[in-house]
């Protein structure tokens, strides 16, 4: 029963969007059946109440979803706040996201794009389990947070995709998983959402009162600690605090943000065209050092792209060492300009992949150069795009890419890429069809 309900959400889903693409493979009559089947065995199925176009489509934000000021300084937070009672909570990093609620049920939802304008994902949102889709509310109410994806997933997802494929940080990979067309694909990857905004409910209600109800919906909130007197001492322990607990979070925050918690407040100062007056973030200080470039590697990924991979002089940056950071791709490094002997600044956040920022000294000159021959295989490289591609037929690191691929899609164990490489070199593998 579990499994048939599961296949006929995905079967709704997926022609709901190929009838809304134009590209409808089955007659509305077998849709309907669909539904029917669904609506029998689940009739409180989410699947069942979206309404409108479900994807691909615009939509506009009413009020627009703005962006929030920023601050570098404690002490500007306390002339911004000028003895307001607040709210403070973390800023996380990853894609702001509006949902409507309608009649109880989750209708609608969408990116904030343009902040006037964003993508219809309701599908993809629908798929999300740790999203309520019933509210114990009547009226027309629209949620907004950011919804992200954890540390611990990213890792997960990104050590099973080929190195070419892989994401540098968890926000990219939480808006590349978004956008799929397929939601199939959302139900083994795990994406979360913090609410932060609840519009339509109670307009004169605190931030505090809000969060609170959020919270008793089931949605995981970002408002949580109340400062009633605003004064150096406090804020800056509270940010001090939520600082030092980043690195145990499972999740990327860049700061916190501080919000006027009385109603009376908000409407008083109102908003630019930007941003609310009557929001703040304070971000952290980067977390990186500069160290000096020592060598620029490049591998070859299972489709011929060569990675430009920075070889550092080890240097500790919040608690790890790291002697190496990926440089993305061509272009990066070109618009970079870094090249052996210039120091360069490196940032990591979480456990995230280390970054290269900026050339912090430049201690050479010249253009930087491109291999013109693959270091794998020696054949000629070609630019194409942003990439630098292998054009060899046989490429020894293209190849074994695309035989460890092939291992993980059928899932056979033990053979790990050391073992594999051994494999290679032997002769005795050249090909998947060898295992
Ligand atoms: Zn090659």
């Amino acid at each position: 029963m579990d499994e048939e309900r599961k296949l006929l959400e995905n079967l709704v889903l997926y022609h709901k969007r190929k009838y809304y693409d134009g590209e409808p493979e089955i007659s509305d009559a077998e849709y309907d059946s669909l539904e029917d089947r669904l609506r029998e065995i689940d009739p409180e199925n989410p699947v069942l109440f979206i309404v409108g176009a479900p994807s691909g489509g615009n939509v506009t934000h009413n009020p627009p979803m703005l962006s929030c000021q920023k601050a570098k300084t404690v002490d500007k937070i306390i002339s911004w706040a000028e003895n307001r009672p607040l709210m403070m909570g973390y800023k996380v990093d990853g894609i702001s996201l509006k949902i409507l609620f309608e009649n109880t049920r989750l209708i609608q939802a969408a990116t904030r794009g343009s902040g006037t304008q964003g993508d219809d994902v309701t599908l993809n949102i629908m798929k999300i389990e740790s999203i309520p889709k019933t509210i114990p509310f009547e009226n027309r109410i629209e949620i907004r947070g950011e919804l992200y994806m954890r540390i611990s997933e990213f890792n997960r997802i990104n050590s099973s995709l080929p190195d070419d494929e892989q994401y540098s940080n968890p926000r990219n990979l939480a808006a590349g998983t978004t956008k799929q067309k397929d939601s199939r694909m959302m139900e083994n990857r795990e994406l979360n959402f913090m609410a932060f905004e609840l519009l339509g409910w109670k307009d004169d209600s605190t931030i505090e009162e809000k969060a609170k109800t959020l919270k008793s919906w089931g949605f995981e909130i970002s408002d949580y600690l109340r400062i009633d007197t605003p004064t150096f001492d406090t804020v800056d322990t509270h940010f001090r605090e939520v600082e030092a607990e980043r690195n145990d979070l499972d999740y990327e925050i860049d700061g916190v943000v501080f919000k006027y918690n009385l109603a009376a407040d908000r409407e008083a100062v109102g908003a630019t065209d930007h941003h609310p007056r009557w929001q703040i973030a304070l971000k952290f200080e980067s977390k990186g050092k500069s160290t000096k470039l020592n060598e620029i590697t490049w591998q070859v990924g299972r489709t011929s792209v060569l990675t430009p991979v920075a070889e550092l002089e080890p240097v500790e940056v919040s608690g790890a060492v790291i002697s190496r950071a990926t440089l993305h791709n061509a272009d990066f490094l070109i618009n970079l300009d870094a090249k052996p002997g210039d120091f360069v600044f490196v940032e990591r956040s979480g456990e995230v992949i280390p970054k290269i920022i900026s050339v912090t000294a430049k201690n050479t000159t010249g253009k930087v150069n491109l291999p013109d021959k693959c270091p794998s295989c020696d054949s000629n490289t070609i630019k194409s795009g942003v990439n630098l591609l292998c054009t060899g037929d046989i490429c020894r690191g293209r190849s074994i890419q695309q035989i460890g691929a092939w291992i993980r899609k059928t899932g056979i164990d033990g053979i790990g890429g050391k073992s594999l490489e051994k494999l290679f070199d032997s002769g005795l593998v050249k090909h998947y069809s060898d295992i």
